[in-house]
């Protein structure tokens, strides 16, 4: 079928009225739950063919997370539906009754990255089913494997009026693009996202964009050391640094600095024995353009690496070893986000100085710190923006489900996950009903 008529097919569904009930989207958020259920082992499985990441941490990450959310939104979902009745004005009579009315937007585009390419795809499901609108699904062309099992498992669960996979790479996602849609919720990178909303302007489609950008690190003398390094180790290696909220790099000060390295170095030890090549724990940059791109800034790099054995960088196996350097400001690294295996170390004087060198950057999809000083908690919340932020400990903000989860400026417009991602997806309609007396 064209793409044309797959959104007409949908479109014509949608007006039928067939999504609204409240039924009818509990029934189908039942349906991608036991499509998850029934298919966990090929789903990690996937995750495993196309990054190299363990079953055991794809299961709890992307299908326990999206079971989660699913199961929110139907414990959930009966209240969210309801009209909510607002105050009476000045504008208002006794007698008037102003509330808001729950409508579904319609036709949702969910396109998806390649870095978490299961949950990437279910999370924006999740919110858009429940909204009450149809879907269709662009999952990433270059985690390949899991998007060949997704064009299997969407038709067996779902009807294709109501969701629908298409699979490709640019040209069909620009010819997707051409398409009215009703909303747009696009996870990936700011260049390509500005292409997207480009698109979207021409129908004047609603967007979301979870993008990403450069997450700093700040660790405070007074910080404990091994914890924060324990906890930043995690969250920089996890996926072969190809995560969204990963730290992209530290600001820490000469005196800390020898201790954080050490414990860094530690925990690559522990996590990864002296091999990271050989250990099951530690996944592979997604395919060989991302390889190079990485391999260039680290020739290209002046810093002074701390961690990491650049012989054992392999192009045929895809493989970066976890690397530390310690550079200057203006180092290769410190342009764009890295997203891979490399954590930057910078040197600051102070919490004033680091403030300042993230306020001189795009503002991030997440900034964090570490430290047991409250006062330094409450002025980097007070002067920094980023879309989010975890205080000792890198990431875990995301898993708050009753938390909005999106970027600010350059990482992202708009939000989802929980009542955000229902309201998201909602078109919030104003009624002011009268009497006639
Ligand atoms: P990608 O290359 O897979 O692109 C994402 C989607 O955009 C794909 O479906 C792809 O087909 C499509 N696409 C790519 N180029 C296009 C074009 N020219 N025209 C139309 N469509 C196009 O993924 P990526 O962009 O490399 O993803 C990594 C980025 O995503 C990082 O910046 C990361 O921080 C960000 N990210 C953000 C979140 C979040 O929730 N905020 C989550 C994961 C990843």
């Amino acid at each position: 079928m064209s793409l044309h008529r797959i959104v007409e097919a949908q479109r014509a569904y949608f007006n039928t009225g067939a999504t609204k009930p409240a039924e009818f989207r509990k029934e189908q958020l039942l349906q991608l739950k036991k499509l998850i259920e029934e298919n966990r082992a090929a789903l990690t499985e996937v995750v495993w063919k196309d990054l190299r990441r363990r079953h055991e941490v794809t299961e709890p990450m992307e299908l326990g997370g999206s079971l989660e959310e699913i199961a929110y939104y139907l414990k959930n979902l009966d209240d969210w539906m309801k009209p909510t009745y607002v105050e009476p004005t000045v504008a208002t009579l006794p007698t008037d009754k102003p509330y808001i009315v729950k409508d579904p937007k319609g036709v949702v585009l969910v396109i998806s990255p390649w870095n978490y390419p299961v949950s990437m795809v279910l999370l924006p499901m999740i919110p858009s089913i429940a909204a009450g609108n149809t879907i269709v699904i662009k999952p990433s062309e270059l985690s390949e494997n899991t998007a060949i099992l997704f064009e299997k498992l969407i038709p067996k669960y779902f009807d294709p009026k109501y969701v629908t996979i298409v699979n490709g790479g640019i040209p069909e996602t620009t010819e997707l693009l051409k398409e009215r849609f009703d909303h747009i919720i696009y996870t990936g990178c700011p260049p390509v996202a500005k292409i997207i909303m480009a698109a979207a302007a021409k129908h004047l489609t609603p967007v979301t964009l979870e993008l990403g950008g450069k997450c700093p690190v700040v660790v405070e003398d007074d910080a404990d050391i091994e914890i924060s390094a324990q906890r930043i180790a995690r969250g920089k290696w996890l996926n072969c640094g190809q995560t969204c909220l990963a730290p992209d790099y530290i600001l820490v000060s000469s005196a800390t600095k020898p201790k954080f390295v050490a414990a860094i170095q530690k925990c690559l030890k522990e996590f990864y024995g002296g091999n990271a090549k050989e250990s099951k724990d530690y996944s592979r940059v997604i395919n060989q353009r991302h390889f190079d791109r990485i391999s260039a800034l680290l020739d290209e790099s002046k810093g002074v690496v701390l961690a990491g054995n650049e012989e054992s960088r392999d192009r045929s196996d895809r493989f970066i070893p976890p690397t530390v350097l310690d550079v200057e400001k203006t180092d290769p690294f410190m342009h764009d986000e890295i997203f891979g295996p490399v954590l930057p170390i910078i040197t600051v004087k102070n919490l004033c100085e680091s403030i300042d060198f993230i306020n001189k950057g795009e503002k991030p999809l997440a900034a964090y710190i570490f430290t047991k000083d409250e006062a330094k908690v409450q002025r980097f919340l007070n002067e920094t923006t980023s879309g989010g932020v975890t205080v000792n400990d890198v990431i875990m903000h995301v898993a708050v489900i009753t938390l909005p989860f999106g970027g600010v400026g350059v990482s992202g417009m708009g939000r989802y996950r929980g009542k955000f991602g229902f309201d998201t997806f909602t078109h919030e309609k104003s009624v002011l009903q009268r009497v006639f007396a």
